[in-house]
Order: C-alpha cells, then structure tokens, then sequence
C-alpha cells in the first residue's frame, strides 16, 4: 500500500491487478482506512486516467455481487442522473420505458443535501418497499419489466466504504472517483445500457457546466470499457423540475405526467431521457421513433397501469395512483408572495431544495426521519409574469417555525426582473462514445 500510495502521490498510475488487490484490501478491511484515505487524497489531486479508472470501477463492481440478467432475453437498461431538485423523473420513466418493451432493474438511493431521492418519494406511498433481495428484483424485472429497488450490502460494497472515506476526507469532488461510485453500482445491475443524466446550474450536484462535461465523457467513456453502452445527456438544473418539490408532491406530479398531463419539462425530460434508454435497448431504432412511443405510453395509460402494477406488487396503495388525495397531506400551507410585479429571470434551485429540506422533506444524516408531506409548490417558473403580492411559491409543513426559517431564503431564491430573457434549452448537450 505505500508504494501505491507514494505512486499516485507523484503522478504514476496502479496497473488493474493492483487496483484490484487495493480494493479487495479495504473491502476486507486489511488496509487501514488512514492509509484508503491518503491514497483517496492522492488520486483526488493526480486523477486518473481512462484505464485506470475503468479498472477502479471494475475492482468496486467485483468487491460484491452482481445480477445476472443474461436470462432475460433482453438488453436490460437504466437511468442515472446526479441528483437535483424536483427530479422525479425515475418514477415516470421507468414505468413508461417499461410499457414500451424496456427491461429496468432501477436501483436508486435516499435524499442527502439539497437533492431528493427517488426510494423516500416512494416511501410517502406507504407500505411502499424498495428493499428487494437481488432475486426479487430480477424477478418482478421480468414479470412487470421494471422494479423499484435499492442498493443492497452486497452490491459494491467497496462503494458504501471509499464513499464514507471521501465523505470524510474531503475527496468527493473527483471525476475519477465520482465515476466509479456511481457506475460501479449501475453495472452491478448487469445492465446492458445506460442513460444519464449529468445536470449542470444553480441546483446541480456540479453547478460548473465545463465540471459537468469532464464527468459524462468520463462516465460515457468507463461505461464503454466495462461492456455498458452509455449515453449522457447534460441537462439544466437552473430551476426546479415541474412544479413539486418534496416527496408526496412530487409523486404526485408523477402521477399528473403518467396520466398525460404532466409538465413540460418533466415530459421532455422523461421522453429525452427514455428515448436514448430504448435505442440502447434495441426496442426502438432511433429517437424520433422512441420518443413517439414513450409519448403514446403516457398519453394511453399504458404507463401508469405499469406504474400501478409496481406499486401494488411492492406493498404501496395503488388506489392512491388513481386518487393522489390518499397520498400525505401536510396540515399547514403558506404562501411567499413576490416584491414585485415583472418576470421570473432565475431561481436559485439549490435554495428551493434547502428549503423543501428546511420545511421536513429532506434529512441532515441518514438516520433523521422525513416528512413525506411536507415540500414546495412553485407557483411560477423562469419565464413566467409575476404581479406584486402574488404567490411565488406555496409551501407545505407541519410546523409554523419551519416555515418561517426558511421563507426569507425562499424569497431571496427569485429573481424577478422586468423583461423576460430568452428561453434556454431543457437537454444542453449529448455525450456519447464517438
Ligand atoms: N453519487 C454517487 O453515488 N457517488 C458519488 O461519488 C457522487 C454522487
């Protein structure tokens, strides 16, 4: 290990079989985790090239266990993206991906920070359970095309280990690093195709879009040497998506999109996003066609029988996807009113999250209980006219004093200007192997 360390600390890089052998040593716990966490802040300022860091993910993939859908008689595919604010877009892509001939063993984590997560907006359907043995979810895969699950303790574990070193030594802003956790994870899914979904502004995970860039070539380019054709689609993250924020709003929302009424971006999004899904596929031949189907299945109500259908096997209320009033309600609602009449130039989206967080719908560790009601309505978006003293937003609690914390940010959140600017576009840029 001290040859590995002092080796990346001046530039060199680890040949695979010693990427592996370090992997394997602090998955076992053999290497001290002093000596994990220098080697983490060697690579953090030397980096890693294409090979070395497609080896790293390799060693994370092989530190657990894998699915095995080569049975399935399909190329199973998903969807990451690295998180923002109001995205809900898993739960209608999914579902309608599925309708259309996609297999999609969908494994997602919880809210931390300022983003959502996509297993705590299932979790306000309650009963709703996403912790599916491996087995389980390959099954229900197979049966209903799609299934929502969660990473289990034996899928990369070396991921849940590196990660709480770099969580602790200041070492997770790496490409390299970000690269391997996240799609090491993916490609224990024994998927065949990947989409994702790199988001880039003011609510982004990496608000610096050339940052967003580095890592969707940088993912595009591991998942190709791993064997996964990948896609990146480099997105806005400028705004909130759709209008709901917070987990029980935002499955409503989904809902409203699976029923054909969804908002625009939301739309856009989900049929950007799964259309590349059904090309990897082989279900479809090119975009257009895709993206023509994927409208079909939200528009006939293909995708929400398939939603329904995953809801009800996985013990949430389906009757709540045709009646979202039997979705949590939050006993109190207030109102932040603009200063001034005009229109909404920009909205900090990491604001909105904090406060959506601030109001109970996020949590500070992973062990802090949320509020599956509680969250935000944005009543006007980027674009929209604005009188003085109407509603900006319409928040969602269950106690007055975390409304009041959080209402002065939320205000500040908007800029309200007199004209509007032009419009930007929703899907920035396409990352793909050359
Ligand atoms: N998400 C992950 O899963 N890993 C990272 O390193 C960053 C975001």
């Amino acid at each position: 290990m001290l040859d590995w360390i002092a080796r990346k600390r001046d530039g060199g890089r680890l040949e695979p079989d010693e990427v592996r052998a370090l992997v394997e040593g602090v998955t076992r716990g053999e290497i001290p985790e002093y000596q994990a966490a220098a080697w983490l802040m060697a690579v953090y300022f030397r980096g890693m090239d294409a090979a070395e860091t497609a080896s790293l993910t390799d060693a994370m993939i092989r530190s657990g266990r894998s699915l095995d859908l080569s049975d399935l008689g399909a190329v199973a595919v998903d969807k990451h993206s690295t998180g923002g604010v109001g995205d809900k877009i898993s739960l209608v892509l999914a579902p309608a991906v599925a309708a259309c001939g996609g297999k999609v063993p969908m494994i997602s984590g919880r809210a931390l920070g300022h983003t959502g997560g996509t297993r705590d907006k299932l979790a306000s359907s309650p009963g709703f359970d996403t912790g599916l043995s491996l087995e389980a979810l390959k099954r229900q895969v197979q049966e209903l095309g799609f299934a929502f699950g969660a990473a289990t303790a034996d899928l990369a574990p070396a991921d849940r280990i590196l990660y709480r070193l770099r969580d602790a030594t200041c070492t997770v802003e790496s490409i390299p690093l970000i690269t391997s956790s996240i799609l090491s994870k993916k490609a224990a899914e024994g998927i065949g195709g990947l989409v994702l979904d790199v988001k880039t502004g003011s609510g982004a995970f990496l608000s610096d879009p050339a940052a967003a860039r580095l890592l969707a070539e940088s993912m595009v380019a591991t998942g190709e040497r791993l064997g996964v054709r990948t896609v990146a689609l480099l997105t806005d993250m400028g705004q909130p998506l759709g209008r709901a924020v917070g987990n029980a709003l935002e499955v409503e929302e989904v809902i409203e999109a699976l029923s054909g009424r969804g908002p625009t971006d939301v739309v856009e999004l989900t049929l950007a996003l799964g259309a590349e899904m059904l090309v990897l596929a082989g279900v479809a031949d090119d975009v257009p066609a895709a993206r023509a189907r994927l409208a079909r299945a939200l528009a006939d109500g293909s995708a929400k029988a398939a939603f329904r259908a995953a809801v009800e096997r996985q013990g949430g209320d389906p009757a709540a996807v045709d009646d979202p009033a039997r979705l949590p309600r939050a006993r109190e609602r207030a109102e932040v009113t603009s200063p001034r009449a005009g229109v909404v130039a920009a909205i900090d989206a990491k604001a909105v999250g904090l406060a959506s967080h601030g109001l109970g719908a996020g949590r500070a560790t992973m062990e802090d209980a949320i509020d599956p009601a509680a969250g935000i309505v944005c009543r006007k978006k980027i674009g929209e006219a604005v009188d003085a003293g109407e509603p900006l937003v319409e928040c969602r609690f269950a106690d007055r004093s975390r409304f009041d914390a959080v209402e002065g940010g939320l205000r500040a959140a908007f800029v309200i200007a007199d004209e509007a600017l032009p419009p930007t576009s929703l899907v920035l840029d396409r990352v793909a192997r050359p």
